[in-house]
């Protein structure tokens, strides 16, 4: 007998199990059934390749028995098993990195609030889920293909025990010695009916202790019979007519252990020179580890209902990384692999009819209701983002998903679709404005002429927003246009060129003085159309990144191009009037350190940092000083 510790993160979350999660005990047994139903996938996937895996023991089933005499419930199956370092790895440890970080979030937000942690959903407890009903529990397994048994005991306390064990062939059996107060799960019509709730979409037997025969009948062998309880055919492959929405919804916890409904699922099948049948969902909450590098994506793939893998990437871009759910198909072969995944036209036009279901999926679900689709879209819109940019081919679709804030539309979402309906008769482009925060749009100084136009202003916060630009150039046959890039194609313009080329003109002592002092900071000085109360502010050259991007693309060590701007100078504001006859006077070297101090505070205004804030500091002093003399 040997004696091991938890894990740091395995007591964690232990401890969140027993003392959080007391108010839906009973999905201990979908979380028990699941792990025997992947482990039986799992031994029937490696009897593809191991001929002699299974030997005799060929019909896979998972089964329940109760024990009245010793208060136990024993869950057992002949899937894969576990040796002993198996043990060790999965029921003491939590080995994605991802998963620990969670762990660490989970146990403060559960310190922080003494409710139940909502967080947890996101992580599937999954084996601890036992220690909601039993106060000790044991698991006595076989892996297959070996002789050797062990039995893993714990208490839930600090730690485990591991020793040799006797057991029948291959596979688990979790005996969980219930708590007095649980131990109406010996009853078999309470295990019914959680397994007619929680897991009659599983796709093998689940079975019962047949009812004692009646005592004159004698008993033809020793063998006890077991009566299965539950359909035991891939819910996938069901017609949906058949399927009921909560069973969608318990398939889809069984799939991902998450503790919420689903917000939308697409149930399809694909006919035709491809045959394929796919069952996708929206999650009802984010996963953790969503905007991580190793981030878990991908649907879990069948083959002719026989498991093949979970995370099969090859079947859905990243962009899409938040669907869940599975594909079986009659095409590819049992034995394939990851390399042939990854050059099979199979998978290809798989992968092409997963994306086109999993957008219609979410044009219905915002279709059906604005609450849910938000919902959607406040958790994984930044990620169906990416799609503009990586998949351009899918844009037109994505651009009827995507949802930003405007400034008229009082901090709600708003589609595009709904801004052109808003677009005034005069205005034939969709302004969009980029930065680090809707607040800093919403002052910008960028945004006054086209306000005052009364055009609406889309707004832009997310990292991705640059790229995803550069994929969506248009919607609805209107271009979409930066406000703060250099050409806004205003072309309600009741000016003429002549009038133009006159303020350029009575302006230019004034812009070649800005030139002169900025030098080599800006592109070019030039008389701005698009400001109304600010003096000054820079904009993008056409083509160019814009700062917050450019910022926060050094900031994660990536070389780009330094993008230099054009500043714009206000010929209505009195500050520029002043400073222009200050400048023809040219008898002022004060003229330089306005221009410092307007340039200056066109780098604040916009959210960029400067390079010198000490001088600023100094210059507004100074200035501060002349005007209290
Ligand atoms: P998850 O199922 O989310 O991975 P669990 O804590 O439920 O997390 O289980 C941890 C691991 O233990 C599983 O990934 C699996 O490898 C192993 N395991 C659990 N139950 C069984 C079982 N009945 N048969 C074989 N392996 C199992």
């Amino acid at each position: 007998m040997a004696e091991y510790k938890f894990e740091a993160e395995v007591s964690q979350v232990l401890s969140l199990v027993i003392n959080s999660l007391y108010s839906n005990k009973e999905i201990f047994l979908r979380e028990l059934v699941s792990n025997s139903s992947d482990a039986i996938d799992k031994a029937r996937f490696r009897a593809i390749s191991e001929k002699d895996l299974l030997g005799e023991d060929t019909s896979f089933h998972v089964r329940l028995i109760p024990d009245e005499a010793n208060k136990t419930l024993t869950i057992e199956d002949n899937g894969v098993g576990m040796s002993k370092e198996e043990l060790v790895e999965n029921l003491g440890t939590i080995a994605h990195s991802g998963s620990k970080a969670f762990v660490e979030q989970l146990k403060a937000a559960a310190e922080a609030s003494d409710q139940d942690v909502d967080l947890i959903g996101q992580f599937g407890v999954g084996f601890y889920s036992s220690f909601l009903v039993a106060d000790k529990v044991e698991v006595i397994t076989r892996a297959a293909g070996s002789d050797e048994s062990w039995r893993w005991i714990s208490e839930a306390k600090d730690g485990y025990v591991i020793e040799p064990a006797e057991r029948e062939g291959r596979g688990t059996s979790v005996v969980l010695h219930l708590k007095e107060e649980q131990e109406k799960y010996l009853q078999p019509w309470a295990l019914r009916e959680l397994v007619a709730r929680y897991a009659d979409y599983v796709s093998h037997p689940i079975e019962l202790p047949a009812p004692p025969a009646d005592e004159d009948e004698e008993s033809s062998d020793d063998t006890p019979a077991f009566e299965q309880i539950n359909k035991a055919s891939a819910l996938w492959r069901r017609p949906s007519s058949e399927v009921t929405e909560e069973q969608y919804h318990e398939f889809y916890k069984h799939l991902t252990h998450d503790w919420e409904n689903p917000l939308a699922y697409n149930h399809f099948k694909v006919e035709g020179t491809k045959l394929f049948t796919g069952l996708l969902f929206v999650p009802g909450q984010p996963p953790f580890d969503m905007f991580t590098p190793d981030a878990k994506h991908g649907i879990r793939l069948y083959v002719k209902r026989v498991f093949i893998m979970e995370d099969c990437k090859e079947l859905l871009p990243q962009w899409l990384r938040f669907v869940r759910g599975v594909v079986d198909s009659d095409d590819l072969p049992l034995n394939v692999s990851r390399e042939l995944l990854q050059d099979s036209r199979t998978v290809s036009t798989i992968e092409k009819q997963v994306i086109k279901k999993s957008l219609s999926m979410l044009e219905d679900l915002a279709k059906g209701s604005e609450e849910d689709y938000l919902k959607f879209w406040d958790m994984f819109g930044r990620v169906l983002k990416e799609g503009l940019h990586f998949a351009p081919e899918h844009a037109d679709k994505i651009a009827k998903l995507v949802r930003y804030k405007s400034s008229k539309s009082n901090d709600e979402w708003t589609s595009l679709a709904s801004y052109v309906e808003r677009m005034p008769e005069d205005q034939s482009v969709i302004y969009y404005a980029q930065g680090a925060s809707q607040m800093l749009l919403e002052n910008s100084p960028h945004l006054e002429g086209l306000k005052k136009r009364g055009y609406e202003i889309l707004y832009m916060t997310d990292g991705i927003d640059e790229w995803a630009m550069h994929g969506l150039k248009e919607f609805d046959g209107k271009r979409l246009v930066s406000a703060l890039s250099e050409e806004l194609e205003l072309d309600n313009d009741n000016e003429d060129e002549e009038t133009k080329k006159e303020r350029e003109e009575e302006m230019k002592v004034l812009t070649e003085r800005f030139t002169e002092v900025l030098d080599s900071r800006v592109k070019e000085v030039r008389v701005s159309e698009r400001l109304e109360d600010s003096p000054v502010c820079l904009v993008v050259p056409e083509g160019g990144m814009h700062a917050h991007i450019e910022r926060m693309l050094r900031a994660q060590d990536q070389d780009v191009p330094h993008t230099k701007r054009i500043l714009e100078v206000n010929p209505k504001h009195a500050l520029i009037k002043n400073l222009k006859s200050l400048a023809e006077k040219d008898e002022s070297a004060n003229v330089q350190e306005w221009i410092e101090l307007l340039y200056d505070q066109a780098l604040i205004a916009e959210g960029s940092p400067l390079d010198n804030p000490a001088l600023f500091a100094k210059r507004v002093t100074s200035l501060m000083e002349g005007a209290l003399k």
